[in-house]
């Protein structure tokens, strides 16, 4: 064997169509670390495990019969020291002067071994890292979905205490500081357009004494009645408020002055037409209605006066700041 091919950076060995080492050269017994006299006549069978025995006899034989070659074989063969040597396998069939050879070269595998498991483990490692981060990802979605929750349970508690803070607890109508919000609404867009608007003061006529009288739950019962007659007699656009006491008010959307005391009126007579339980009641009303010149206290201290002035001058009527004026 020449010496290039002896000293070759790969195994190489030639065996007889029966599996007998015919030739070696000195790498391939190098990396088995035997002397190449101890290879040569042997089988190249007596240099494997069992399962690489089975694996050539079902791999090996058959490809070099059916096809005059094999590529890269991965198997192992046993030093003398019987350490398996992992390698990859080359071989292909000749025929020189009438007899057949199969000759093989091998390469030792144990660095791509060692390199494919490393590989590995930073594989598993990678995945262990996926599954930690789609598991955290998960957690996270779930708190995400959690403080949404809270998030609109608050909202919502929000949103009934802000209709908690605007309603009245007993007639469960709008309250004065709504009516506030609302006529100060009014009149910023009276300002801007010019939108003509009254408000209404009603309030219950002697009053004290039906709770006096029939005491104070019934006393009551009439605010609530009350407040629904007032609710169903007014318009969608108008605002209807408990003003605080067995005082009522009404913002009037859209209404003039003179508008304005024929719903008050209208109002008035309902009040005085519908039996509240066995109970009949009056209300004394005081209307103004919005001029430029008018602030919202300044607006209701006017209701105000006219309401006086339909008490004092006998109750159960409607009054019109702007009579207060022609009358004075
Ligand atoms: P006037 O015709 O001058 O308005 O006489 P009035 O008796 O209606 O007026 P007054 O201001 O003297 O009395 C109002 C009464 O309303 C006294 C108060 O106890 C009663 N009142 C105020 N708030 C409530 C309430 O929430 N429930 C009941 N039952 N009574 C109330
Ligand atoms: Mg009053
Ligand atoms: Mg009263």
């Amino acid at each position: 064997m020449d010496q290039q091919l002896d000293y070759a950076p790969c195994g190489y060995f030639s065996i007889s169509d029966k599996g007998i080492i015919q030739s070696a050269n000195q790498t391939f017994a190098t990396m088995l670390s035997y002397e190449r006299d101890e290879l040569l006549g042997k089988h190249i069978e007596l240099f494997m495990s069992m399962t690489n025995k089975l694996f050539f006899h079902t791999y090996f034989y058959p490809y070099m019969q059916l096809y005059g070659h094999v590529s890269e074989i991965y198997l192992s063969l046993q030093s003398s020291s019987h350490h398996d040597i992992p390698m990859l396998l080359n071989g292909v069939r000749q025929t020189r002067e009438g007899e057949t050879f199969m000759d093989c070269v091998v390469v030792e595998m144990r660095r791509r071994l060692e390199h494919e498991k490393d590989i590995l483990a930073t594989k598993q490692r990678l995945e262990h890292l996926v599954q930690e981060t789609n598991e955290t990802n998960r957690k996270l979605e779930l708190l995400h979905q959690e403080y949404e929750a809270k998030q609109r349970e608050l909202l919502s508690i929000n949103l009934q205490l802000e209709a908690l803070a605007l309603t009245d607890p007993l007639t469960g109508m709008k309250n004065r500081r709504y009516f506030n919000e609302s006529l100060l609404a009014h009149i910023n867009k009276f300002h801007r357009s010019g939108d003509p608007f009254s408000i209404a003061l009603i309030d219950i006529d002697r009053f004290k004494s039906i709770n006096d009288t029939y005491g104070h739950p019934v006393g009551d019962l009439v605010l609530t009645e009350l407040a629904e007659l007032l609710h169903a007699s007014s318009r969608e656009t108008d605002v209807t408020a408990r003003f605080g006491g067995e005082e009522f008010v009404m913002l009037l959307a859209g209404a003039d002055a003179i508008n304005a005391v024929h719903i008050a009126e209208r109002i008035r007579t309902v009040i005085q037409m519908t039996p509240m339980g066995n109970l009949h009641i009056t209300a004394s009303i005081g209307v103004a209605t919005m001029t430029s010149e008018d602030s919202d206290d300044k607006l209701i201290s006017k209701a105000d006066q006219a309401l006086y002035r339909s008490k004092t001058s006998g109750r159960n009527r409607v009054s019109h700041v702007m009579d207060l004026d022609s009358n004075k």
